[in-house]
């Protein structure tokens, strides 16, 4: 899809548009429920209503019970409130287990409350960045993605039962999975972490779910908001937007993913074709919403990633070399350092992510103006 300025996007791993019908629900929202939903009066029990009624619509829809569901500010924060809150109920006897291909949030979560006394052991991963769980012992958390965000590799979902029998506790980053992939083999994890703006929704809103029988300590105090496990005035717009998204990305979801498959299928055959030297990094089995690249020349010199962008971005279309970077300098990759590529190679490459209305001439698109962009350094 061409985006109403002529531009093409394909960047939705790092966020993605909201869907209309959710910005209007949003805004309907914010004009009609004004109370606080922890006042008792009427303006409050609505806006109370609101919120529990998304919790039960989220948890029905994902399979969980409403008391599982909390509502937080972004994945970000579910993810430091699992692997805090756990350090918390843990120290000073913590143990994590992850990987370097995790995004930061997990990664850098884990290396801070390592400052703090928590054990934590980077499992070693494959070039697709699967990890190798055989060195997990419990009790400890493990915390993986179910779709790498620059990679598109898939957790394979027998891990968790191979993970059970070590009597560890599980958190699942399933940002990239939710209304993407079927989740349901990963909600079987103690804790799993989403976000509202990857599936069409807003900006601002998160869920961290907490299966029955785990407890945590809330990273957040100073209200006894989400039954004490996050304060903080719920942000009812927001649940309510992030509820409809989630609700109409699961209806589409069949139909979206098969139309996806074949953009990416289209866009692998391509690029075989008129551009056979670049390097696939994402499995064939991967989520169909990601292709991460290599940027071979023919001539097997690597070419640069950064001038790639800059010049597709002249040419109105949008990647990426990663995930969306704070500072919005041009970093390589570290999931590629992780799946153990040299400096060169990472800052040679690129990731495409689709979005839900994507179409094969979109990649014909792309795959012309990168094979002119490219030609400029052959
Ligand atoms: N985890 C993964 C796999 C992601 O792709 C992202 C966002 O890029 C996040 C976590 C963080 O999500 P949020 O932007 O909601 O904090």
């Amino acid at each position: 899809m061409q985006n109403k300025t002529g531009r093409l996007f394909l960047d939705h791993a790092s966020t993605t548009w909201m869907d209309e019908e959710v910005r209007a629900e949003i805004d309907k929202v914010t004009r009609q429920i004004g109370g606080n939903p922890s006042s008792i009066h009427e303006e409050g029990r609505r806006a109370r209503f609101l919120i529990e009624e998304s919790r039960e619509t989220v948890a029905g829809l994902l399979g969980l019970r409403p008391s599982e569901v909390v509502f937080t500010g972004s994945a970000t924060e579910s993810i430091n409130s699992v692997l805090q809150g756990y350090y918390w109920l843990t120290t000073p006897l913590t143990t994590f287990y992850s990987t370097l291909a995790e995004h930061h949030a997990t990664t850098e979560t884990i290396e801070f409350l390592g400052d703090y006394g928590a054990r934590f052991y980077w499992l070693p991963v494959d070039q697709w960045g699967t990890p190798d769980i055989d060195s997990v012992t419990g009790p400890a958390l493990v915390s993986l993605m179910a779709v790498n965000n620059e990679l598109g590799t898939i957790l394979p979902s027998g891990f968790l039962q191979e993970l059970k029998k070590k009597q560890v506790k599980i958190h699942i980053d399933g940002v990239q999975g939710l209304g993407k992939i079927d989740m349901t083999p990963y909600l079987s994890a103690d804790f799993l972490s989403f976000s509202g703006h990857k599936i069409r929704g807003p900006r601002g809103v998160g869920l961290m779910i907490i299966r029955q029988g785990n407890e945590l300590k809330p990273l957040l105090h100073g209200g006894s908001q989400e039954r004490n496990r996050r304060s903080g005035t719920e942000a009812t717009a927001l649940i309510a937007g992030f509820t409809l998204a989630l609700k109409k990305a699961l209806k589409d979801q069949a139909p979206v993913s098969d139309q996806i498959r074949s953009v990416n299928h289209h866009l692998r055959s391509l690029l075989h074709d008129r551009l056979p030297s670049i390097r696939v990094n994402s499995p064939e089995t991967g989520s169909p919403w990601i292709l991460n690249l290599t940027l071979f020349l023919p001539d097997g010199r690597l070419a640069d990633g950064e001038a790639v962008i800059m010049g597709l971005d002249s040419a109105g279309i949008s990647v990426s070399n990663g995930s969306a970077c704070s500072s919005g300098s041009f970093e390589p990759s570290h999931v590629l350092f992780a799946i153990g590529q040299s400096t060169e190679e990472a800052r040679s490459g690129l990731r495409i992510s689709f979005g839900h209305d994507q179409s094969l001439s979109d990649v014909q698109r792309f795959v012309e103006a990168l094979y002119t962009v490219l030609s400029r350094q052959f």
